[in-house]
């Protein structure tokens, strides 16, 4: 089964608001198969709908459409729709009573217009908008499926997800199911090139790769009504690529980074205390997202100045003098100091130049050290990142905690 995903709205032509809708939708559809071939924008004009409805019907099963419900004089998809399905539209009581009744809730009179919103090509589905007052629809005709769904995504989302979602999962007669596995440290085209031969030979399971910020999601796919054998057949593809790319793979069940360090940290029960330099505190941000946390969590020194590292992490004076406070002996002392400041299990530091001034030829901006201090020693990695400020932030977070991940896992 093929969809089409046909936005209707001048907005979008001008630039106003950018197309989210498709891309959500896409992304559902996606998950139960369904693929989508195009994506396509039209104005608020009713030939050039027109036009544009037709070559959709032309090439694709499923036409799923959004915006263009409301009850003004511009709103015509349902009208052009019913047109050329040769549909009636036709007054749905119960629709109009919803309507009413969204009106009374948020105590504001209804205008004579809304009532246009109520009335539905004849024999459609009815989608129910719990969210605004616009009803959706669903029209079958000689195997051919058109969906309509208001624009605001607030609306759209709970509609698609409730209803539309279900309904064509349930007529694709197909079942999907898919794995995700997360990789740090190994770009999407060597990645690709790694596993390559298994993306060439893939058969019933579908192989797909997506680049994020320093990391690389591989989704793997099989159809299969019989659930088992689907996950049978996942698990054997899941196993040669965790063979190729080892410890790189850190999640399969599609988990953050910073929610596999934490888990470890929990589950084992090892205590951690930050020094963050250039991440001001980005790092103990991240990790205070986990609920529960505290019981490891011990603490973060934002040690920003030379003076703060001596005083709050007892870094020598003369190791910042000789090499620098972006330095692997800098960022040694920083890891070690908040672990024994904290009385933690694990000690970590960083220190960098984010940028975008600060860089010499020596340490040019984006050189990072970070050092986890544990029981059995320190380690320090250097990373020379490349980017904006943020993202040379963001990616030392990353690193921080697959350092974490690493140390644990290996213990
Ligand atoms: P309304 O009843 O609010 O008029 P409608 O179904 O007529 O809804 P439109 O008038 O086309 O929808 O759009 C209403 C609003 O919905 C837009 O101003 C925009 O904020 C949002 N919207 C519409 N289409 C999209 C889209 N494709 N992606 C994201 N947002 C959209
Ligand atoms: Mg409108």
């Amino acid at each position: 089964m093929n969809a089409e995903i046909l936005a209707v709205g001048t907005e979008l032509l001008m630039g106003q608001i950018a197309n989210t809708n498709a891309q959500y939708i896409s992304q559902k559809l996606n998950t139960i198969g369904v693929n989508v071939y195009y994506h396509s924008v039209v104005g608020d004009n009713p030939s050039r709908l027109k036009t544009a409805l037709e070559l959709a019907f032309d090439r694709s099963d499923v036409v799923i459409m959004t915006g263009g419900l409301g009850p003004t004089q511009d709103d015509l998809t349902k009208e052009t729709v019913a047109e050329i399905m040769g549909k009636k539209l036709i007054l749905h009581d119960e629709s109009l009573k919803q309507i009413e009744e969204f009106f009374k809730k948020i105590n504001r009179p209804m205008a004579k217009n809304n009532v246009k919103q109520a009335y539905l090509p004849e024999d459609c589905i009815v989608i129910k908008n719990n969210n605004g007052t616009a009803p959706g629809c669903i029209i079958e005709k000689e195997n051919k499926v058109v969906v309509m769904l208001p624009g605001p995504p607030s609306e759209m989302r709970p509609m698609l997800d409730d209803t539309v979602i279900p309904y064509l999962q349930e007529k694709s007669g197909e079942k999907i199911v898919s794995k995700y596995l997360r990789v740090f440290g190994v770009g999407e085209s060597l990645l690709e090139e790694k596993i390559l031969d298994l993306i060439n030979n893939q058969s019933n399971v579908t192989i797909a790769t997506y680049a994020k910020e320093g990391e690389v999601t591989v989704r793997i796919t099989t159809k299969n009504n019989d659930e088992e054998m689907a996950l049978r057949d996942l698990n054997s593809i899941e196993n040669e690529i965790v063979k190729i790319l080892g410890d790189s793979v850190y999640s399969n069940e599609d988990k953050e980074l910073y929610e596999v360090a934490s888990k470890l940290l929990l589950e084992k029960k090892v205590s951690i205390a930050f020094a963050e330099s250039c991440t001001g505190g980005l790092i103990s941000s991240v990790i205070t997202d986990i609920p529960g946390i505290s019981a490891v969590f011990d603490r973060s020194v934002v040690s920003y100045s030379n003076k703060s590292k001596v005083e709050s992490l007892g870094v020598k004076q003369e190791t910042l003098d000789n090499h620098g406070a972006v330095s692997s002996e800098t960022a040694i002392e920083m890891a070690e100091g908040i672990r024994k400041v904290a009385g933690t299990d694990l000690g970590l530091s960083v220190t960098g130049i984010a940028g975008p001034d600060g860089g010499t030829e020596d340490k040019p901006v984006g050189l990072v050290y970070i050092a986890l201090a544990g029981k059995s020693g320190t380690q320090c990695k250097e990373l020379k990142l490349a980017g904006n400020r943020k993202r040379v932030r963001n990616m030392t977070t990353l690193n921080a905690f697959d350092m974490i991940r690493r140390l644990l896992m290996n213990n």
